[in-house]
């Protein structure tokens, strides 16, 4: 297994494709692999993309350096993922994908059906129980290179399925983990990159990431320029404040991890709002968690080196994180098998 953990400037943990995909994970905790085996005798063993029309090893997955996609950011995408071979809440991540394309005025060429059916395919064919899934939709190239005319370009959907990639590894989400409030930098609001359509401008949040290692912590809670709470590279960032949730309402995107954890929360009895949470009550908060697709729930247990609470992991944020895993399992609306 070659396992890579960068956690000062990529915020994410890789597990190479091909090589054995587990990686430790706290023992008796809500997060476990499954046990299986890869059969490598298949080329799609541990990695898929689907591109132009065409599966192959993800290995082999190349696009165009002349797709706006890559040179003008002019992409919209989503990452859903794959635990215990159930696909997780696939239908409100394409929902959110299709709409993202529908403002941006990118056409995905292909129905919801297709996307869902590839994507699908994607993951069965990689045979990965565990995976991280990345649409993406960009404006495409046109016949000659390097064309900008937005008229002229050929929109493309690109899919692919890989071993999990962790925001937040298993270990950061049952012990907890560090962040900081950049001193330097602000999400880029509304008024800008609409921070609610998923998208590739990470300028911001990788200043914020090197800022944070800087500063020797693992990530950052970025704010935006009314000194409000936005977001984290790759994360949505909940308060508990007297057992009650809050989120931001703006300049941040509507992730489908947070959407899950308020759904939680409404059925264990606990109120969670989306509104303004300021610089203020971040600091002043009982508990923060950093919640995404490729990180579950995460307690922040410090931010700016003082202690959120006690320093340990939060009794409301443990809950979630442990409901969140198990609904993987659940059978339900929110998941699907993975017809492998
Ligand atoms: N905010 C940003 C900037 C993200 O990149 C992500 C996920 O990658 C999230 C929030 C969380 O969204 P989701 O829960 O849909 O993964």
């Amino acid at each position: 297994m070659t396992l890579t953990t960068d956690i000062g400037t990529s915020n994410l943990v890789a597990v190479e494709p091909g090589a054995a995909i587990r990686e430790d994970t706290p023992a008796g905790s809500a997060i476990q692999y499954s046990d299986y085996e890869l059969d490598t005798s298949s080329p799609f063993a541990g990695g898929v993309a689907w591109i132009e029309g065409e599966y192959m090893p993800a290995e082999d997955a190349r696009i165009s350096i002349f797709d706006t996609g890559f040179g003008h950011s002019d992409v919209t995408y989503t990452v859903a993922h794959v635990w215990h071979g159930n696909i997780f809440r696939l239908d409100d991540h394409v929902d959110r994908l299709l709409d993202g394309a529908r403002k941006l005025r990118l056409d995905a060429g292909m129905s919801k059906a297709e996307i869902v059916e590839i994507t699908k395919k994607c993951v069965s064919l990689s045979q990965l129980r565990e995976s991280f899934v990345n649409l993406t939709i960009t404006r495409g190239y046109g016949k000659r290179k390097g064309e900008k005319d937005l008229s002229k370009l050929t929109h493309q959907v690109y899919i692919y399925a890989i071993p999990y990639l962790w925001a937040f590894p298993p270990a950061e989400q049952i012990f907890g983990t560090t962040a900081i409030v950049p001193r330097h930098v602000r999400r880029a609001g509304r008024n800008t990159v609409d921070p609610t359509i998923k998208n590739y401008q990470w300028g911001d949040l990788t200043a914020a990431s090197f800022e944070a290692k800087d500063r020797g912590a693992r990530t950052a809670i970025l704010l935006d320029s009314d000194n409000c709470v936005a977001e984290g590279p790759g994360f949505n960032v909940v308060i508990v404040k007297d057992g009650k949730l809050f989120s931001p309402s703006r300049n941040a995107l509507p992730g489908i991890t947070r959407k899950t954890v308020y759904e939680l929360a409404e059925q264990m009895g606990i109120e969670a709002t989306l509104c303004d949470v300021t610089s203020r009550e971040l600091y002043d908060a009982d508990e923060i968690m950093a919640v995404t697709t490729a990180g579950g729930v995460t307690p922040i247990n410090s931010l700016d080196g003082e202690n959120i609470g006690n320093g340990e992991p939060g009794p409301v944020t443990v809950a979630i994180r442990d409901r969140f895993w198990a609904l993987m399992d659940e059978p339900g609306p929110l998941i699907e098998a993975i017809n492998y």
